[in-house]
């Protein structure tokens, strides 16, 4: 049979005369996306849109996560991160160690530091904008992402103050934006299911609503490959979507895919390596707004993640250094990659790297070495 015809029947022709006339895809073009067989069909229409988007360049970044505890007052069925005060492999670390990784990051060249943690039982409110103005005091030159859109309204809680309120605070504190985690899969089904304690579907679109109204932008992700549907993945986007035409704030979009290894839910595999590409492209489709979407290497790995860039990915994170939440779930994947490699599986996908910095802004390549700047106790 005719590849065309294939095509016809899977309805990507259709969608693709869409695409040429740059019209918004809908719901049930979404779920022709998740259905067709075709994937290298339809990485190649999602590479049209990246094309138009972003040309051929790729962007990464130099960066460090800090996870800074995985203590947690709440067990998400997904999680083999969180851990109860006691527990083997709960921690927690010190101010000094947080300034320690802070010094690291900042000597070895970093621009920005990704953090986030669980919802600690006992740290006050204070404790939030304390750790931001500590760092960002010692090392202005560092973008600091930091806290979830769930830690976001744990702290409102802990402090009895609105999301707007922590969020105005903690910018003066020196937080830059905020990352996507936590929206998981947006309908209130998933949400039940898998998470009930911890905010739903309308809760965590609201803070990024909130926090793009304060100026923060922020990323947007989706866990997918436990129990979600494609109906249910395609509603996550156009939620995500319908956001972005209101407020602008989301810079890229981020499908992480699901670990299951330690969790309550381990009996359902792991999705393989043609379900990380799919989701890359499905999302530069339906999601015309967004102008980034990133292919996260730690979760898929490098050669995944290298095919996601010619499938309508045009960002592969960064270098990372230490990353505790997947591989707390069982990823095999490297904790850090350098520089070079980075700009390497780009170029041998055939792109152009270039490094940005967290709001997609270029730095110089290769950038200035910078002087070492001892540590002070953060007290
Ligand atoms: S996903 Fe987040 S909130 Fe849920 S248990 Fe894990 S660390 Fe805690």
């Amino acid at each position: 049979m005719a590849p065309e015809i294939l095509i016809d029947k899977s309805g990507l022709t259709a969608i693709r005369r869409k695409v040429e006339r740059e019209e918004r895809l809908t719901h049930d073009d979404g779920l022709a996306l998740y259905a067709t067989p075709h994937v290298a069909a339809l990485g190649e229409l999602a590479d049209v849109v990246n094309r138009r988007k972003n040309g051929l360049r790729v962007g990464y970044n130099v960066n460090r996560h800090i996870n800074y505890s995985n203590l947690c007052k709440l067990s998400c069925m997904f999680c083999a991160f969180a851990k109860k005060r006691g527990d083997a492999g709960g921690y927690e670390f010190s101010m000094d160690e947080i300034m320690e990784r802070a010094r690291e990051a900042y000597e070895a060249g970093a621009d920005e530091l990704h953090i986030v943690g669980g919802l600690h039982p006992d740290h006050p409110y204070e404790y939030y904008p304390r750790l931001l103005r500590a760092i960002k005091s010692r090392y202005p030159e560092l973008h600091l992402k930091g806290f979830t859109a769930v830690e976001i309204d744990y702290f409102a809680e802990l402090a009895g103050k609105s999301h707007e309120d922590v969020l105005r605070e903690l910018v003066d504190a020196g937080l830059g934006s905020l990352p996507g985690g936590g929206a998981e899969i947006l309908t209130d089904r998933v949400w039940r299911k898998l998470y009930r304690d911890k905010m739903g579907p309308d809760k965590w679109i609201d803070v990024h609503r909130r926090a793009h109204r304060v100026g923060v932008r922020s990323n947007s992700t989706m866990l997918h490959g436990h129990i979600e549907t494609d109906a249910e993945k395609v509603t996550h986007m156009l939620r995500i979507r319908e956001l972005q035409d209101e407020t602008g704030g989301f810079m890229t979009f981020i499908p992480l895919r699901f670990h299951p290894e330690n969790t309550p839910i381990e009996k359902l595999g792991i999705v393989h390596g043609v379900s990380s590409v799919r989701e890359i492209a499905v999302s530069r489709l339906l999601l015309d707004n967004v102008p980034h979407i990133k292919t996260y290497w730690i979760m898929t790995g490098l050669e995944v993640a290298q095919i996601c860039l010619t499938m309508g990915a045009d960002d592969i994170d960064g270098t990372v250094v230490e990353e505790k939440i997947t591989h707390m779930a069982g990823a095999t994947t490297p904790e850090s990659v350098g520089e070079e490699e980075l700009r390497e599986v780009i170029t041998a996908a055939g792109r152009i790297p270039y490094r940005r910095d967290t709001t997609y802004g270029e730095v110089p390549y290769p950038a200035p070495a910078r002087e070492p700047r001892p540590v002070v106790a953060a007290g």
